[in-house]
C-alpha cells in the first residue's frame, strides 16, 4: 500500500547528499504524486540543506529515488524501460523550472 507514510518512510532510508545526515521522517513532505511518480521536499536535520525529490513506486518494482537530478542522474532513467523514463525526463523539466506551483503541475495534464 503506497501513501504517505509509505513515502516517507522510504525517505528515512535517504542521505542528505550534502551532509550524509539520514533524513528524518518529519522533515519530509509530500508535495504531490502523479499515479506512480511521487514529489518530495527533505529538510536536513544536520545542515538544513532544502532538496527536492522524487520517487517512482510501482507494483512490484523496487522503488527508484531520485535526490538530485543532475544528467548523470538523468542518463540513468533513461536505461530505464519507458514509461518510466518518460515521466522522469517530464519530471527532470519539471523541476528545473519549479516555481512551487504543484496545482498547475497536476492540472497540466
Ligand atoms: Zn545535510
Amino acid at each position: 500500500m503506497v501513501d504517505n507514510n509509505f513515502i516517507k518512510g522510504l525517505m528515512a532510508s535517504i542521505k542528505c547528499g550534502i551532509c550524509g545526515q539520514h533524513y528524518e521522517v518529519d522533515s519530509v513532505d509530500v508535495l504531490g504524486h502523479h499515479e506512480g511518480l511521487w514529489f518530495l521536499r527533505a529538510v536536513c536535520s544536520a545542515c538544513h540543506t532544502q532538496c527536492l525529490l522524487a520517487a517512482v513506486i510501482k507494483e512490484g518494482r523496487v522503488p527508484e529515488i531520485v535526490t538530485d537530478l543532475t544528467e548523470a542522474e538523468l542518463d540513468k532513467f533513461r536505461n530505464i524501460s519507458a514509461p518510466t523514463a518518460d515521466e522522469m525526463l517530464d519530471m527532470y523539466n519539471f523541476l528545473k523550472d519549479f516555481d512551487g506551483d504543484f496545482s498547475r503541475l497536476f492540472s497540466r495534464k
